[in-house]
């Protein structure tokens, strides 16, 4: 997998001013943001975020960019950027300042959830140097000079980065949108993206993750009229899931339990967290003849008084949502239970959302998605935005970010129909360096992915996937499972057979059969309908093997569970 040569140093800068742009992760893959601002011997880090894996498998929970390139010039590293507080641009933050001691700038609600994160991680916080900023601050770090505006966004106080150099100035739009009737925000600050075009724009580096959908985003407040459609003509409870950074959501829906005399229940760890985050730096604002519940008081309301926000829109295995469409959760789904996903499907996730959604159809609820109703929109601008923000800006050169090759083709083409002289479709890695006179891939740096396991844990182990699965399979050796699950009995037809390597030496037919029956009963002692998921099997006798090795022999092996299904 690492066959390539590993290379540090980019070549020598040029004998005069220059600005250096090297995307660290977000191209060629769909989060992992991270770019390198380099000017003339100092520089900045915008955004250092994460990713997932595409699917489950290994115990990888996410995937950082390998930023060897940035701790072997630690030295110039002047400071970290974030434009918002999605995982996919602050996620592989505290695992640098785990090594990195810079200062971080953001905005309050982005720097609250680095916070929360730090803290997960168990940071000293005291030793993290984080400022908070504002749209409309400028800041001078060494040979730049940074810029917050305001932008719309899926996640309140996003933040586009306009940044001068010696060369010019550059924009990095983060995510962003238009959105011209937000919820409890301002509009996208088309005045000042304006006088950059104004007076001058060198680059523009711009989110390409819809520039593949025609037309504009929908506004925010369109999705607060489909949901109130929603709860106007439901009869019994409610349940929303979203995702819960998405607070404008949250907002919006705060505001509709006022007007439809609702009482508001939160569900799910991370949707309280942010809700409570949000709400105390005055992103969320209760209105007052809302009131909140406690999740296990809603049998105390009637049905129609009763609004649940709900994480798990994603049929994430042993989630609540997923649990209550499966029958295995306190709350039992009526036929007058309305539901509605909220959110996007992330590829990957289809299968999974599809079975939730048959089981919650099953029990009598009516459940709507975003195919059914204007309920949920995306944080990003689509073509007819990101032709605004080319023409407003009117940058010398367009550099398409986040997103596949594909999605910054398209935006590029864009680009050039609009007239844009340099369209710079650049990977990940590349050095693209402005002078005087040109912008041009000058060389490539070392870029890779790093694989993580034990994301909760608060020890999150940093090593090469392929170093880490060696170490593993080393130390822990290998499990395979494999189990044939009955769908028409919803039982296993055996307990799983089992095959290692490396994991036991002595005892080993005892042991192996001992932990097939452990990891049998495992699957049995799940409700019957969980027992027809097999996403949902496959974890249980993953989780349940890891177990029962670790209290047996103290070793967690990799286990990679099989099942086939009948
Ligand atoms: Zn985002």
């Amino acid at each position: 997998m690492s066959e390539h040569v590993k290379k540090t140093f980019a070549t020598e800068p040029p004998n005069q001013d220059y600005l250096r742009a090297i995307p660290m992760g977000g191209l060629n893959e769909v989060g992992m943001n991270c770019c390198i601002l380099e000017c003339n011997g100092s520089m900045i880090l915008i955004d250092c975020g994460l990713t997932f894996p595409e699917s489950s498998g290994f115990g990888v929970d996410v995937i950082f960019p390998d930023l060897s390139y940035v701790l072997d010039n630690l030295d110039i590293l002047d400071a970290v950027i974030l434009t918002h507080g999605h995982e996919d641009h602050i996620g592989a933050l505290p695992f640098f300042l785990r090594e990195v001691d810079v200062p971080v700038y953001g905005g309050s609600l982005t720097l609250a959830m680095l916070r929360k994160k730090l803290e997960e991680q168990t940071l000293n916080l005291d030793e993290v140097t984080l400022h908070e900023v504002d749209p409309g601050d400028r800041l001078q770090i060494e040979s730049f000079v940074v810029e917050f505006v305001h932008v719309n966004h899926s996640i309140p106080n996003a933040m586009a980065v306009a940044i001068e150099t010696p060369l010019g100035r550059v924009l990095f739009t983060g995510d962003w949108k238009l959105d011209h009737t937000p919820v409890e925000e301002e509009p996208t600050d088309l005045q000042r993206l304006a006088e950059f075009g104004q007076e001058g724009l060198l680059a523009l580096f711009g989110d390409s993750t819809n520039s593949g959908s025609k037309g504009y985003s929908t506004s925010e407040a369109d999705v607060k009229r489909g949901l109130a459609n929603v709860l106007e003509n439901a009869t019994g409870r409610v349940i929303v899931a979203q995702f819960s950074s998405n607070l404008h959501r949250v907002q919006g829906l705060l505001e509709l339990a006022a007007e439809f005399d609702r009482v508001v229940a939160l569900q799910g760890r991370s949707m309280m967290s942010n809700f409570g985050i949000a709400r105390a730096l005055g992103f969320i604002k209760v209105p007052k003849d809302v009131t909140l519940i406690d999740v296990k008081q809603i049998n105390d309301f009637p049905d129609d008084e009763l609004l649940l926000l709900s994480t798990g829109s994603q049929a994430e295995p042993r989630a609540a949502l997923t649990r209550i469409a499966y029958g295995a959760h306190r709350i039992s789904l009526k036929s007058t239970d309305t539901v509605v996903l909220s959110a996007r499907v992330i590829p990957g996730n289809e299968v999974g959302i599809h079975n939730m959604i048959n089981q919650m159809t099953k029990r009598g609820a009516r459940v709507i998605t975003q195919r059914d109703a204007p309920i949920h929109t995306t944080g990003h601008a689509k073509q007819e935005e990101l032709k605004l923000m080319i023409n407003l800006t009117s940058p010398e050169y367009l550099v398409p970010v986040h997103g596949s090759y594909a999605m910054r083709r398209q935006h590029a083409d864009i680009g050039e129909a609009l007239g844009v002289e340099h369209t710079l479709v650049i990977e990940d890695g590349d050095v693209l360096e402005f002078t005087e006179n040109d912008a041009k891939v000058v060389d490539r740096v070392h870029v890779g992915r790093i694989f993580v396991d034990g994301r909760h844990s608060g020890n999150g182990d940093i090593e090469d996937i392929q170093l880490r699965d060696r170490r593993k399979l080393a130390h822990s050796g290998l499990l395979v499972a494999h189990a044939v699950l009955d769908l028409n009995t919803g039982h296993l037809t055996s307990p799983p057979e089992l095959l290692q390597r490396g994991v036991l030496s002595h005892n080993v037919d005892e042991l192996l059969e001992e932990a097939s029956l452990y990891a049998s009963k495992a699957v049995e002692n799940l409700s019957s309908e969980l027992r027809s998921n097999p996403g949902e099997v496959t974890e249980t006798i993953r989780v349940a093997l890891r177990r029962f090795f670790n209290r047996r022999i103290d070793k967690k092996p990799v286990v990679v569970p099989i099942v086939h299904t009948l």
